[in-house]
């Protein structure tokens, strides 16, 4: 392992600015995935600044009441255990209990779990080419191993996809990220945090070097107290999602009054599968309608051999937890 800095951040502005001078400086949150990266060679920061004493470990209202306010390092275990969470953002509670296992999220902080990084085979492994590592020195995914590939959004240099279950359910219930830089603190929507890969798969995300996330503020809604969070994966215990759908839905009669569907698994970011929602509303709900609907979302899909099999899970994931919800909702 090469030799690094430890630097234990004394506040949020020493954090940002010893982050923001030093390229090579990291933030380390609970380290479940920065520390493995730094033992394989995936990166080897020069300074790690340790952003977990910080003091954002609270769950409290927002100022305006109107929505409920996460510090970045609240241990991901107690997030899903949290009272207000369980009731009023169900989504947000099964989302984090899919993810990794209880000691991890013992560890895991929320804001290191948005951005911790793909779990693609070849990006973990330094000894193949890959452009998310290193810009420029190919994708082996894409010959390669293809069944965690995406499917919606990626580009011919990188078709990999994001792994945090918690942010394909934040991203279906609108919340934001409030990120703190040396000028001072702003909101970034969720579904504005994570990009597409287009020709810069090294960057997962809309953040500059040096940015801190200092918290998740989560609206209150109706529609978030019916929500759910439903993940195929290759095993019960510990895997990633092949695919995965958060959703939550009001009602109108029989017919459906407002929904939301995110999808995981299926590209570079979690996917808002918003021309989906627009098909649905209005309409009555069916297990047809839903397929229908996640069809006209994915006309834009590409699969691989491998892959192709992530559209009918997807077709069929969707309807079960639209239709199960639906049912409650009545
Ligand atoms: C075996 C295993 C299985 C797993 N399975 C799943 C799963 O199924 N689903 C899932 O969602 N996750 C899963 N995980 C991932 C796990 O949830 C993440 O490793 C964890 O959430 C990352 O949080 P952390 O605090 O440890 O982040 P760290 O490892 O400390 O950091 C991760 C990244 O975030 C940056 N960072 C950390 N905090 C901040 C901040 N406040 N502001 C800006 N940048 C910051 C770091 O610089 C780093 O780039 C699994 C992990 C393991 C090891
Ligand atoms: S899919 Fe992306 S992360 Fe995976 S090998 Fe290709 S460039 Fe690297």
């Amino acid at each position: 392992m090469r030799e690094f800095d430890y630097v234990l951040a004394t506040s949020p502005a020493h954090a940002v600015e010893t982050v923001a001078g030093n390229p090579d400086a990291r933030f380390l949150g609970g380290g479940t995935n920065l520390v493995d990266h730094l033992k394989l060679g995936v990166t080897s920061p020069d300074t790690l600044v340790d952003v977990s004493r910080l003091p954002f470990d609270e769950i409290e209202e927002c100022s305006d009441g109107a929505g409920l306010r996460i510090g970045t390092n609240v241990p991901n275990s107690d997030l899903a255990a949290h009272p207000v969470i369980r009731s009023r953002f169900p989504a947000v509670a099964r989302a984090l209990l899919a993810g990794a296992s209880g000691q991890i999220r013992n560890q895991a902080t929320t804001g290191g779990n948005l951005l911790q990084r793909t779990r693609c085979v070849y990006f973990q492994d330094v000894t193949t080419p890959c452009n998310k590592r290193e810009l420029g020195s190919g994708c082996s995914a894409l010959e390669g191993y293809g069944r965690y590939n995406a499917i919606l959004g990626a580009s011919s240099d990188c078709v990999a996809t994001h792994p945090s279950d918690l942010a394909v359910a934040l991203a279906a219930l609108d919340a934001a990220v409030v990120v703190q830089d040396g000028r001072g603190r702003r909101r970034v929507p969720i579904e504005e945090l994570h990009r597409l890969p287009g020709d810069r798969p090294d960057l997962d995300t809309t953040l500059e070097h040096g940015d801190l996330i200092v918290a998740i503020e989560l609206p209150y809604s109706q529609i978030a107290t019916r929500s759910t969070y439903r993940k195929v994966r290759d095993r019960a215990s510990f895997a990633f999602a092949l695919v995965s759908v958060a959703a939550a839905i009001e009602m109108d009669g029989d017919r459906v009054g407002d929904v939301r569907i995110a999808w995981g698994g299926v590209a570079h970011k979690p996917w808002r599968a918003h021309r989906a929602e627009a098909e649905l509303i209005g309409r009555p709900l069916t297990e047809e309608a839903v397929r229908a609907a996640v069809d006209v979302e994915l006309a834009d899909a590409r699969t691989g051999e491998e892959s192709a099999y992530k559209i009918p899970m997807l077709r069929n994931t969707t309807a079960v937890t639209l239709t199960r919800l639906a049912q409650e909702a009545r």
